[in-house]
């Protein structure tokens, strides 16, 4: 049973793909996929060895082992050419990471045509590597749970992907236009978050005003979208 996180990341996995989940820890994403004979394959990556092991035991214990392989490796490094690998998953990792890992080894991604990220934060550095790498964004998701806010991003390869503005990579296109009661929240309590930062430079000697003018840009961006 999946987190309603995962179970995002999920739905958005082509049926019959070949599936590469980087930073898979319990592995817990391609193991249910694999069960619901939802993909055809897959590699399980992990870069640190107890939640490698996790993987392994996770995907001999629920008896994909047929489909699914652990390995251990750095990032992209997990996926080899006879793996086939058509779409690639990396969740619960600041947006930052996500796009060191996929700028590493970028040439790993040749054979992929779809990218499911999902950053917990940084989800603007996520947005500006897929414009600029060649990959669409063609949905996005935010989910709820646990008190926490989880941006989902779909992206598939495409040689000119559309540009977008600033606004739009940080707040993404798709959730900016469907504007729902999550996104809404997320940002009232970013809001809330940058006026107290605000607040703390302000009352700082020797303020740097770049910082002031840079918070409060950042403010009357998020004011806007909140309107
Ligand atoms: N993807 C799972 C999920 O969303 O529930 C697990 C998320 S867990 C918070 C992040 C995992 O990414 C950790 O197990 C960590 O070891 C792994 N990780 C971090 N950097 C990595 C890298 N460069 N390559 C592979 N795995 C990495």
């Amino acid at each position: 049973h999946l987190s309603v996180r995962l179970a995002t990341v999920a739905k958005y996995v082509p049926q019959g793909s070949r599936l590469a989940d980087i930073g898979t820890d319990h592995a817990y994403l391609p193991v249910n996929l694999a069960q619901r004979g939802l993909i055809a394959g897959g590699v399980a990556g992990e870069v640190v060895k107890g939640p490698f092991e996790n993987a392994a035991h996770e995907i001999e214990r629920e008896g994909v082992a047929h489909q699914i392989t652990a390995r251990l490796a750095n990032g992209l490094q997990a996926i080899e050419a006879d793996d086939q690998i058509d779409t690639v998953a990396i969740a619960g990792m600041g947006g930052t990471l996500i796009t060191q890992i996929l700028t590493q080894d970028f040439e790993r991604l040749a054979g992929v045509q779809r990218l499911i990220l999902q950053p917990n934060v940084g989800e603007w550095h996520v947005r500006q590597f897929l414009m600029t790498h060649g990959f669409q964004l063609v949905a996005e998701e935010i989910v709820s749970e646990d008190g926490h806010d989880y941006e989902i991003l779909v992206a598939d390869r495409q040689a000119q992907p559309q540009q977008y503005t600033a606004e739009q990579l940080r707040f993404g296109p798709y959730l900016l236009a469907e504007h729902n009661a999550t996104f809404m929240a997320k940002w009232q309590r970013e809001l809330a978050r940058t006026e107290a930062v605000l607040q703390q430079v302000r009352s700082a000697k020797a303020v740097p005003v770049e910082k002031v003018t840079a918070l409060e840009a950042e403010l009357a961006e998020i004011k806007e979208v909140l309107q």
